[in-house]
């Protein structure tokens, strides 16, 4: 008998309009031909509770998880992955066959991972990280899972800084420090990777960059950035004009698709169709 129905995955979030996820993933399905479908639904905040109760019903293999769900979400899932657990955020679930849900967030295993296509691994590595929002956080705890020796953490409310520092110190066996942003903020003295974890610099503000002190920049150090569009960011351009290796945030968009993707199918999609599908999408 021919089967007319998919396996359908859902994106949860609100605003989610603008969310290009979908595109990235329904290629990669096609191109190993499988019959998925990636469905992005706008599910507000008072909503999530009933959407989250028609999940197993409607027999959704998983979810992907964005604003303003990715916290609040967590009451509703049955198991969480170590680093989820530790981040206190999901972004993504998997509705396994005896209806369980297990939340997983892919956000800082894509940069450990956009890091590796690189050639740059973690391991006793020093880390500062600007930014202590919700990228930073799953940034700066995989960092150190990923056995990075020390994490700074740099932050415009130094509260944030001092709160993350104390989830990424107490759960993992980095040393990690914290400091207020100061204008022109001076680059830690040893440090080898360099992140942009705001999102100073996205669209529409892709003139902006953090204020930080760029000749601080040495050609031995790696800067990585969490903004994907545009692509080329300021931070990006200053840190490649004085030699250091530029990560952009589209590889770790591209890499968290595929720990989705594989979590959900058990097949390992093609990194190249998520990234061109991406770039494509971000140049229109
Ligand atoms: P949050 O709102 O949780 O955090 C934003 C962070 O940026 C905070 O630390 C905030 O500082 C800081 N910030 C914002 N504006 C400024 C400014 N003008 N000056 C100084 N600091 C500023 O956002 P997320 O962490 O969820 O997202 C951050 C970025 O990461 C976004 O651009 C998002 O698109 C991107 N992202 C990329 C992913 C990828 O795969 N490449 C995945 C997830 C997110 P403060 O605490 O002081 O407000």
């Amino acid at each position: 008998m021919k089967n007319y129905r998919s396996e359908l995955i859902a994106l949860f979030g609100d605003p989610v309009d603008g969310n290009p996820t979908g595109v990235m993933v329904e290629a990669a399905f096609a191109d190993k031909g499988l019959d998925f479908r990636y469905i992005t639904m706008k599910v507000t905040a008072e909503n999530l509770e009933p959407a989250m109760k028609a999940v197993v019903p409607m027999n959704l293999r998983g979810l992907g998880v964005t604003m303003p769900h990715k916290v609040a979400i967590i009451p509703y899932l049955n198991e969480l992955s170590p680093a989820a657990g530790i981040i206190g955020a999901v972004n993504t679930v998997l509705v396994r066959e005896d209806g369980t849900l297990f939340g997983e967030n892919t956000d800082g295993k894509g940069f450990v991972q956009a890091l590796k296509n690189k050639g740059v691994c973690l391991e006793q590595k020093n880390v500062t990280i600007f930014g202590a929002g919700g990228a930073a956080k799953a940034i700066a705890v995989e960092c150190a899972l990923a056995g990075a020796r020390s994490i700074t953490i740099i932050n415009r409310t130094p509260e944030k800084a001092e709160a993350l520092a104390k989830v990424v110190g107490g759960n993992t066996p980095a040393k990690v420090s914290w400091e207020a942003w100061q204008p022109c903020h001076k680059i830690p003295e040893g440090t080898d990777i360099l992140i942009n974890g705001t999102s100073i610099g996205l669209h529409p503000h892709g003139d902006q960059k953090p204020d930080i002190d760029y000749d601080g920049i040495t050609a031995n150090m790696v800067a990585a950035d969490v903004v994907f569009n545009p692509v080329d960011t300021g931070f990006l351009t200053e840190a490649a004009k004085r030699g250091a290796l530029a990560v952009d945030g589209l590889g770790m968009l591209a890499c968290q698709g595929v720990l989705g993707f594989e979590l959900w199918t058990g097949v390992t999609p093609s990194l190249e169709v998520m990234e061109t599908v991406l770039k494509q999408e971000f140049a229109e």
